[in-house]
């Protein structure tokens, strides 16, 4: 396997659990401006209508707040009710 295979698995699988552990209602906050997107409020600003899972969302999409694309966001982790 050549380091390119390699680095391209490893970012694969870390891309897949990433995923994972992103829901249909899971919102998703920007590590760069800390916007949130609630996915039961939608995204005004980009035309996302209510009820749109953050995994649904265009490739064109980025964030309204800083217009950084979709790699910026991570699960926010208080959102959770356990
Ligand atoms: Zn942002």
């Amino acid at each position: 396997m050549t380091e390119f295979a390699k680095a391209d698995e490893i970012f694969r699988r870390l891309d897949a659990e990433r995923k994972a552990r992103i829901h249909d209602d899971t919102s998703m906050q920007c590590k760069v401006c800390w916007y949130v997107y609630n996915p039961q409020e939608g995204c005004p600003e980009n035309q996302t209508p209510p009820g749109t899972p953050f995994l649904e969302l265009p490739e064109w999409w980025t964030c309204p707040g800083c217009g950084s694309d979709k790699n910026a966001f991570l699960p926010c982790e208080d959102d959770e009710e356990s």
